[in-house]
């Protein structure tokens, strides 16, 4: 038997090696929030190695594609579980398909020159914050889900951070 050697990157278990979502993350934003499973199944993320991203930004979606910063490899599990959350939520919204992604982002354009790009008050990312990250306070679905009464589902992550050498 290998020595467990943690904390290994347990995100590999919520990303599959190529940067898809685990199949446990696609059931559980399934059947717990109703995401599309097909919007999840074409979801890959990747890593930024220089960032061009703002600095307040962790990660961005870009079409069907999710850019994080390296840099958030090493946060906890809830935190990565808010962040997909959230960005699974814009990916939700932008789709699948070209033209309705591209009127995604415009409608996200024109909102955010509407609230005078003021971040926090994009309709769009009020929407991710409220399912990943929370919003005025007030925690986020997902932080909802994997407390008090759903701590078990926490496990069922938890679980797997342990790489299985049996
Ligand atoms: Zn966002």
């Amino acid at each position: 038997m290998k020595e467990f050697a943690y904390p290994t990157p347990f995100y590999h278990h919520l990303l599959t090696p190529d940067g898809r979502l685990s199949i446990e993350v696609i059931n559980f934003l399934v059947e717990n929030l109703n995401y599309d499973r097909s919007i999840l199944l074409s979801s890959r993320w990747k890593p930024i190695k220089y960032s061009f991203l703002p600095h307040r930004f962790d990660a961005i979606v870009i079409y069907k594609t999710v850019y994080y910063r390296p840099k958030i490899l090493n946060n906890d599990l809830l935190f990565w579980l808010e962040l997909i959350a959230h960005e699974e939520w814009h990916r939700q919204e932008v789709g699948n398909h070209f033209l309705k992604a591209l009127f995604w982002y415009i409608g996200y354009g024109l909102e955010y020159l509407r609230v005078r790009m003021r971040y926090h008050a994009v309709k769009h990312e009020i929407r991710a914050y409220q399912r990943g990250f929370g919003f005025e306070g007030q925690p986020s679905m997902m932080h909802g889900l994997l407390s008090a009464n759903h701590w078990e589902r926490y496990y069922v992550f938890e679980r797997r951070i342990a790489p299985d050498f049996s």
